[in-house]
């Protein structure tokens, strides 16, 4: 094929500059495309998108601040960031307690509560709880909280997954709030979960449960209340009934 259009200002097809409907446009689509200009350029830029992508993902975390819910990234190995938005110090420490410790603890990172571990202390604000030994103290996750304790823990626990594990027998003197509730071994206490609970069947709650819906295994108990809700829909209005 011949590039005429470097050769003759002339164009074979008639491109007026009147303003061109979709149906006048169409049969050009017939024409050979336009031969894309070398884009080596565009490509490289595209590889580079990639390659920070992969980066990000890689090397970035999410973290949240405190004081103003300000959401945002930072380096997957920082201890520690400042808030982009209001300068508030942020610890994303993974913190991990084997021993009696008072300190309270504020961190996006972890905690791990080894066997001979007992914090007591005010508050616990972390992402995941993996607690092997004793709380005393309110506890907000983020993510998930997991007890394999024998003992009691004293107060509230907020959370996003709860789960008592085998081999647990623990006592929980305040109330615990969770999204979702699994259940594997001896527990006391009030559950209260806006989504599912479930009792395994080596799993026993005593205590008062209200949630989305109850699951017992065979094998599992329940000795207390059970309360079904429904969301946070609020009851539905009597209608008169029809009279037959
Ligand atoms: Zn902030």
């Amino acid at each position: 094929m011949v590039e005429a259009a470097t050769e003759s200002p002339a164009p074979a097809e008639p491109v007026s500059t009147e303003p061109a409907t979709a149906s006048m446009r169409r049969p050009q689509s017939n024409s050979p495309p336009p031969t894309p200009s070398p884009a080596p350029q565009t490509a490289s830029s595209l590889q580079k998108m990639k390659e920070q992508g992969m980066y990000r993902n890689q090397y970035f975390k999410d973290a949240e601040c405190f004081d103003c819910g300000h959401k945002f990234k930072t380096g997957r190995s920082a201890k520690s960031a400042n808030c982009p938005a209001c300068g508030a110090y942020i610890s994303l420490e993974d913190v991990e307690i084997n021993m009696t410790s008072t300190q309270p603890v504020k961190t996006r990172g972890n905690v791990l509560i080894r066997k001979r571990g007992r914090l007591s202390a005010s508050s616990v604000h972390c992402r995941d709880l993996d607690c092997q030994g004793i709380i005393e103290a309110n506890v907000t996750c983020t993510g998930d909280a997991s007890f394999r304790s024998t003992g009691s823990i004293i107060g509230e626990i907020r959370c996003n997954r709860f789960v008592v594990e085998k081999g647990a027998d623990v006592a929980f003197l305040n109330p615990v709030h969770a999204t979702e509730v699994e259940i594997q071994a001896r527990v006391t206490g009030t559950i209260y979960s806006t989504g599912p609970v479930l009792i395994t069947s080596n799993g026993s709650v005593n205590g008062d449960v209200t949630a989305r819906s109850v699951s017992i295994e065979p094998g599992g108990e329940l000795n207390g209340a059970m309360n079904i809700v429904r969301g946070k829909q609020p009851p539905p209005t009597m209608a008169p009934a029809p009279v037959a």
